[in-house]
């Protein structure tokens, strides 16, 4: 939540400030440089316009190191719902609700005295110059500030750790003047590092894989695969509830789900038994490579973690890998499941996933999975499945659907 406070009516009423409210963001991943930088800018700006979209039309300024957030007949609750929304918005650090004035020390005073007003505790003000032309320093311009607040209001001013920081920065054309702020998703703009393809099944890791790689900058779809028609659509629609969760990091979701029951129903016929589990997985791997070709995508990506469950050890792995060319992720591979649930909590993608369902993988699973999955017995089991031919139909039968974040 953010820390402003909308500044009291009767102090608006006393010094109006003859300024803006807006938003302010401070960009990540700084190291960027050159033509990297630039697609970073460009990309992050589309972003945050397509996340607003819905609230309000808004003008992205780029600035160094900063983007300024406008809109038309800005007030301070309509810039907090952008603040909020924006922060969920990959490729930034900070979010700041921030008055917009002219540059001149008497319009950031202003400000500053609206934001501190009825504000208890101690204070400290920072300023930083982007453009160093302006008369003070920015030594000068904290005292100067500071010591307006501490006539009109006697906070006391401390300079170490302060209950309240009240931050100037002075632009090229303006100033802006704000306190706290809400702290960003971080990562890369979505879309910077191209496109994949999330195999999600419902539970509580896929999510978070999703999440993680989003975060750098991939554009993700989905795949999800049903136990239809032998199991009901309860995962159906908690994929659809997750990947509408996820939707908010970077809008135009798809999710693809593939009835899997009969698939899995000619494995388990085939005589697979203790490599069932690993011989779906592959299927359901490569059917996740025809799909992902298809849209341009370069990755799967998946919520193994090594060693969580019996299937994923480091020999299934790898028998996992040698089902497709195309490379899979793995970004929760070294994560403890600890670490993965208060990630899960986190993005809010927890409490969906331990909704109950019936798991497609479930009807599969024998009393004792193989550990140790050989790949020339796999390729024998396939070679009777005619594998090939399945994807292709695994794929013929897929369903579309969009989840957009914020429908219900
Ligand atoms: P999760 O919490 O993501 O379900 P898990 O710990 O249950 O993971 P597994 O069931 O072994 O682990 O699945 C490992 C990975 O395989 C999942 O993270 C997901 O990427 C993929 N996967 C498993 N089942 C499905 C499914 N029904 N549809 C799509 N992908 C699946
Ligand atoms: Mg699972």
């Amino acid at each position: 939540m953010s820390t402003l406070e909308a500044p009291s009516v009767a102090v608006r009423e006393q010094s109006p400030v003859d300024g803006e409210p807006c938003a302010l963001l401070k960009l990540g991943e700084v190291v960027l440089k050159g033509k990297n930088r630039e697609l970073f800018e460009k990309r992050l700006a589309d972003n945050v316009r397509a996340a607003v979209r819905p609230i309000a039309k808004v003008d992205v300024i780029r600035r160094h190191g900063v983007f300024i957030v406008r809109t038309k007949d800005a007030h301070v609750e309509l810039v907090d719902r952008l603040v909020q929304r924006i922060s969920d918005v990959m490729g930034i650090v900070w979010v700041h609700r921030a008055w917009r004035v002219g540059k001149d020390v008497e319009s950031v005073e202003r400000a500053a005295l609206e934001l501190m007003a009825g504000r208890e505790g101690s204070f400290a003000v920072r300023s930083k110059r982007r453009d160093k032309r302006f008369p003070l320093t920015s030594t000068e311009l904290d005292r100067q500030v500071g010591g307006r607040i501490n006539d009109v209001y006697g906070n006391p001013v401390k300079l170490k750790n302060p209950d309240i920081t009240v931050s100037i920065e002075i632009d090229r054309d303006e100033a802006f003047v704000f306190s706290g702020g809400v702290p960003g998703a971080g990562g890369l703009p979505v879309g910077m590092s191209g496109r994949g393809l999330v195999l999600m099944s419902g539970g509580i890791d896929s999510p978070v894989a999703a999440y993680r790689m989003m975060r750098r900058g991939l554009r993700v779809d989905y795949l999800h695969f049903s136990g239809m028609p032998f199991t009901g659509p309860e995962s159906i629609y908690k994929a659809y509830a997750l990947v509408r969760e996820l939707d908010k990091y970077q809008g135009g979701s798809r999710l693809f789900v593939v009835p899997f029951g009969k698939a899995q129903q000619q494995i388990k016929s085939s005589g697979a038994d203790r490599l069932a589990v690993i011989a779906q997985r592959r299927l359901m791997l490569r059917t996740g490579e025809l799909l992902a070709h298809r849209m341009r995508g370069a990755a799967l990506i998946t919520g193994d973690a090594l060693g969580q469950v019996s299937s994923q050890t480091l020999a299934n792995i790898t028998a996992l890998d040698d089902a497709v060319e195309m490379p899979i992720l793995r970004p929760l591979v070294g994560m403890d499941k600890t670490e993965i649930m208060d990630q899960a909590r986190s993005i809010r993608t927890l409490s969906i996933s331990e909704l109950p369902d019936e798991d497609c993988c479930t009807m599969l699973a024998p009393r004792r999975a193989e550990t140790r999955a050989k790949i020339d017995d796999l390729r024998q089991i396939e070679k009777r499945l005619d594998v090939n031919e399945l994807a292709e139909q695994l794929v013929e039968s897929i369903q579309e659907h969009r989840p957009v974040y914020g429908d219900s």
